[in-house]
């Protein structure tokens, strides 16, 4: 694999925010953690320590959460129209954007992905999420019911409902797309007039601590937004299992979203929306417009180094077409570059942390050792970073780990198949169900299949299509509720139903 060097430093924007002192924001206050302790950042692109941030716990959460509450239940956020509301969030898009190279060079040299990538993607995408969910605020309604009441013959009623913020939520998110994530959480609980508590990654807290410092200058009122860094067996599972917190809206693991769901049935029964692995299936029909496909196959498990809930990571291509597919995906791995983020070149970055990087290797191994052969790629780059080769597996078995456990990596298992109808029952055989593809000139095939497949998303013709205005989540174990879209505004907000007796 080709492999880049020597990327230039990021701008100095960047680097006076990295050598700041981070705390955890709280009631409107950057404050140390209670313990006083705080964790090192590292670059994984050459494991270097990029900073150090506040480790909360559940001390800082009970303030945090505390801080919410008031917030929510005093005003002035309560007391703020919809409109106040919305003019807020849009202005937090407009100072976000700009900053946009300085997100992008955050994310580059945190997460380890590519600048411009995070540039084009995670960052514009965040920043559309927020205007998106403005607008959102004038535009939750209730609704007026006639309602009948057998019971008292001639009693008359008017019937409404009022849709009302659910509260104090917890946010927990993952590594993956840092801001990205803190957006889509963000966003709808702000547009509904919720606080929160977010506990952002261990490994990637820095977007969401500029976000702050955004969130601040923007105006939004002290406890609105909490932010606290620190860990997921602490923090995050003290704000799961808090009795104050009225919903936790979790993105990451499924074992981990089982934990969440534990914590809430144990203590209030807080509501829960998770949004969690995937195994997706990405179909190849025999009369797909093949070049197309192909690219849509590399870019389905190689965006994002693989690191994507809804990454394409079963690819089923019909065994005419096996063997040339397979090798158009190969010929696009290879064409890769890995390298640090920052450098202009890298098409593909380290893993997030030597933690990831062991997981994916260790998922090859196991491939391996049961008869999986790599057509490319299969093994980490012997440098300080964190590098996984982007890898096509074949030769798998249905029961492989490779093909049954999200791997969340540059891995892609490419398995051939014979008849289209027994397919789709291969393509749902997962405990997941979060994304799926079909490539097809025939338009009516791709609908049929669209509807038989049992995903959240069904991409036909195309694959990592994603807009502030669609839902987003998961069939089975891959979550429960959505993200994005007016759904999760919903999912923010509860209804009252409101009945007066006319006399
Ligand atoms: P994870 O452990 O599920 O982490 C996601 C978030 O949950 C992080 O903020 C984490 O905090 C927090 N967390 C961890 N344990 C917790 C607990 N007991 N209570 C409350 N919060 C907790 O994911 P990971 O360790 O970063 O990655 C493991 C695997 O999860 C990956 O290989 C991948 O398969 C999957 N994953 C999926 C997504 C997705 O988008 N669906 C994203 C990331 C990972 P810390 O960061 O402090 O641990
Ligand atoms: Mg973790």
């Amino acid at each position: 694999m080709p492999f880049t060097t020597d990327a230039p430093a990021a701008g100095s924007e960047t680097m006076s925010f990295l050598d700041q002192d981070h705390q955890l924001l709280i009631d409107g206050q950057w404050i140390p953690a209670e313990s006083g302790k705080t964790f090192e950042v590292k670059n994984p692109a050459d494991g270097s320590t990029l900073t150090s941030v506040a480790e909360g716990d559940r001390a800082d959460i009970d303030k945090a959460v505390a801080a919410a509450r008031k917030a929510f239940e005093d005003g002035p956020w309560s007391r703020m129209t919809a409109s106040e509301r919305g003019k807020l969030i849009w202005k937090l898009a407009d100072l976000m954007d700009q900053h946009v190279e300085q997100f992008a060079e955050i994310e580059a040299l945190d997460n380890g992905k590519p600048k411009s990538v995070a540039a084009v993607a995670d960052v514009p995408l965040a920043i559309d999420l927020f205007r998106y969910m403005a607008g959102w605020a004038t535009k939750i309604e209730g609704n007026t019911i006639p309602i009948s009441v057998p019971y008292l013959p001639g009693a008359e009623f008017h019937s409404y409902t009022l849709r009302e913020p659910v509260g104090v939520v917890g946010q927990i998110i993952p590594w993956n797309f840092p801001l990205l994530m803190a957006a889509w959480k963000l966003g709808p609980a702000l547009a509904t007039g919720c606080t929160i508590v977010l506990k952002v990654a261990e490994e990637t807290p820095m977007s969401a601590l500029r976000l702050g410092q955004l969130i601040q200058e923007a105006g939004f009122p002290p406890g609105v937004v909490n932010i606290v860094t620190g860990f997921g067996e602490t923090a995050g599972a003290a704000l799961a299992a808090h009795p104050d917190v009225d919903k936790i809206a979790f993105t990451g693991s499924t074992e981990v979203g089982k934990l969440i769901v534990k914590a809430a049935g144990e203590t209030n029964l807080k509501k829960v929306t998770l949004e969690l692995g995937g195994k997706s299936p990405n179909i190849i029909l025999p009369d797909a417009d093949l070049p197309a496909a192909i690219a849509g196959a590399a870019n389905a498990i190689f965006f994002n180094h693989g690191q994507c809930c809804c990454a394409g990571s079963r690819l089923f291509v019909h065994r005419t077409q096996f063997d040339e597919v397979v090798e158009g995906v190969a010929a696009q791995a290879k064409e890769i570059k890995l390298g640090p983020g920052m450098h202009p070149e890298t098409g593909m970055g380290p893993m997030v942390s030597q933690i990831q990087q062991d997981r994916v290797c260790s998922y090859l191994e196991s491939g391996f050792r049961e008869g999986a052969q790599a057509v490319v790629g299969g093994k980490r780059d012997a440098c300080s970073g964190y590098f996984v080769e982007p890898t096509i597996l074949v030769d798998t078995k249905p029961n492989m780990q490779v093909i049954q456990e999200e791997i969340f990596g540059p891995v892609v298992a490419a398995v051939p198949f014979d008849d289209p109808d027994e397919l789709i029952a291969t393509a749902n055989d997962s405990i997941y169900g979060l994304a799926a593809a079909v490539w097809t000139k025939d338009i009516s095939k791709g609908h049929r299949i669209a509807r038989q497949l049992k995903a959240g998303t069904v991409w036909v013709n195309c694959y990592n299509i994603f807009d502030a205005s669609l839902p987003f989540g998961g069939y089975k174990q891959s979550g429960w509720g959505r993200e994005m879209g007016h759904e999760a505004v919903d999912l923010y907000t509860q209804t009252k139903a409101v009945t007066v007796q006319l006399h």
